[in-house]
């Protein structure tokens, strides 16, 4: 294997959580190691902190709130300004931490997803100021107004696939809306963000950005159910979101829910013209997620193909799967990296097994073999046909590189289709007909839409999902008022009008 220079670590963040503005050691001295998926080497060890860092950390936050939620909106924003351009300084080094925890290849996801961090906090630092109220024409007599207010210390709880992408998300929405914040990154990709914590230091007062890192049924658990966390914001699995609904809803705090999909990805025939075929083929793979080995929520994961067109187009679709190289994540010249850890490697393995196991067919990839012990969890991307869309891996979240492909002729049971899932939270639309593209996004269920790209999410373009998909929308402003802050209404008697 080729050696790759050294990747930077947070410096004093390593056996501990980050409260109240430094480091801190789990009180019963657990830890939790990290792995690099990529070489299955050991990469670092970091704090196991459950109740009692909790308990510190939102004290911590509540003794900064009263401060933090006074400052002008405009110093808020200037500060989340601050640590997006520190992050662009240190982007590298940052983008190499994120590539050895996450198994996101450097090369296509990690430094772009370091980007986007770093442009989610600039947005949210320019909008901050948008925290605007209304006034009532109530008539001569009376004077009415609404405040935008934060709702206090807000607990958000994150997973692995893009930790720091979503790690700014949280910590631009609360902050930027005047709320202190206790995050905890999930347990297999927690360095990323400990070393933007890191970052922070200095930019915001000790106490307003709190990182407890732990296990979700210890730390996660304590966060959702405080009696000291005013709002909890969720991103993870369907399962997990319901036990953090529960919780949040026993205290009646309200909830931000981020959670799994199943995305369908449509393709009308004109998208398969022969002056689009490639280009339509390229937004498919990127859509599909291909290059963060699939593990994506927006994976648009479910293809169907105007059956007219499926000869032309899937050879394409294929072609460029095929010329994917698939590696250790840091190594500059690969296009795939590593599947998380050895437990998410075997249920891909096994979604696959079992639909091989009912007749679909390949037309790229696998069944993957049994993690081979001398290498990283590298996975096979995968394109299925001959798949009936009632097996589970046409409607199960697999959160791998595995994409089935289903030709249609009919639009009406195509969307009938495309929408029998649980999951609701992206969809992609490949065609060029005005009419057919918005009729067919009207149609579909989902929170979010890409059409004629395979998107990502953008500063300000709300996300967010329907069905079990989640609740509430983030990364826009109109989210974060939403979802980050309660709205007050004040109305004066006038004596002399
Ligand atoms: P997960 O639900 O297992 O874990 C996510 C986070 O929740 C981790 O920090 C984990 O420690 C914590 N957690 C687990 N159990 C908990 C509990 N009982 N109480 C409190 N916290 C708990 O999910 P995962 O496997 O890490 O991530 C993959 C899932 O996340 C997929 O379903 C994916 O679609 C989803 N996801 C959604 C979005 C989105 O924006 N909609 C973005 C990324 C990932």
């Amino acid at each position: 294997m080729t050696t790759l220079p050294l990747i930077a670590l947070p410096t004093d963040g390593l056996s501990g959580c980050y409260i109240d503005g430094g480091w801190r050691r789990p009180a019963d001295g657990r830890t939790l190691g990290v792995e690099n998926p990529s070489r299955r080497e050991p990469l670092a060890e970091v704090g196991r902190g459950g109740l009692a860092e909790v308990d510190l950390a939102v004290a911590a936050a509540r003794r900064a709130f009263p401060a933090w939620s006074a400052l002008a909106a405009s110093e808020r924003g200037r500060r989340l300004i601050g640590l997006a351009d520190l992050l662009d300084e240190h982007a590298e080094e940052v983008a190499r931490l994120l590539a050895a925890e996450t198994g996101n290849a450097i090369r296509s996801q990690s430094r772009a997803e370091t980007a986007g961090a770093a442009a989610v906090l600039r947005y949210f630092g320019g909008v901050a100021v948008e925290q605007k109220g209304e006034t009532l024409p109530l008539g001569p007599g009376l004077f009415s107004f609404t405040t935008r207010e934060p709702v206090g210390v807000v607990g958000s709880i994150i997973p692995w696939n893009s930790p720091l992408q979503l790690g700014a998300v949280k910590i631009s929405m609360a902050l930027a809306t005047g709320n202190t914040l206790v995050l905890k990154p999930a347990e297999d990709a927690p360095l990323a963000v400990l070393r933007l914590a890191e970052l922070a230091t200095g930019l915001f007062p000790p106490g307003v950005l709190n990182v407890v890192t732990g296990v979700g049924e210890e730390a996660g658990a304590a966060i959702a159910g405080h009696p000291g966390v005013d709002k909890v914001s969720f991103t993870g699995s369907a399962e997990a979101g319901h036990l953090v609904a529960h919780a949040a809803a026993e205290r009646l705090v309200p909830v931000t829910l981020e959670l799994g999909g199943k995305s369908p990805c449509i393709v009308f025939p004109d998208a398969a013209a022969p002056d689009r075929v490639e280009a339509t083929a390229q937004g498919i793979v990127n859509a599909m997620r291909f290059g963060r080995q699939g593990q994506s929520c927006t994976a648009g994961s479910r293809l169907f193909v105007h059956a007219d067109v499926w000869d032309a187009l899937m050879p394409r679709v294929v072609g460029i799967v095929e010329a994917m190289t698939v590696g250790d994540a840091l190594d500059p010249e690969v296009d795939i990296g590593a599947v998380i850890n050895a437990e998410r490697y075997g249920e891909i393995r096994a979604y696959v097994a079992e639909a091989e196991a009912l007749g679909a067919t390949f037309l790229t990839g696998s069944t993957p073999a049994p993690v081979d012990e001398a290498a990283g969890y590298w996975p096979v991307p995968t394109v299925l046909a001959g798949i009936d869309n009632s097996w589970r891996i046409a409607r199960e979240e697999v959160f791998g590189p595995v994409m089935v492909a289903i030709p249609w002729t009919d639009e009406a049971s195509m969307i009938e289709m495309a929408n029998d899932t649980h999951y609701g939270l992206a969809a992609f639309v490949f065609g060029h007909d005005l009419d057919s593209v918005i009729r067919v996004c009207g149609h579909l269920e989902a929170g979010w839409i890409w059409v004629n790209e395979g998107g990502g999410q953008i500063p300000g373009m709300s996300y967010g999902g329907v069905k079990q998909s989640g609740l509430g929308r983030e990364y826009s402003i109109e989210g974060a008022l939403d979802n980050y802050t309660t709205r007050k209404s004040v109305t004066i008697k006038i004596d002399r009008p």
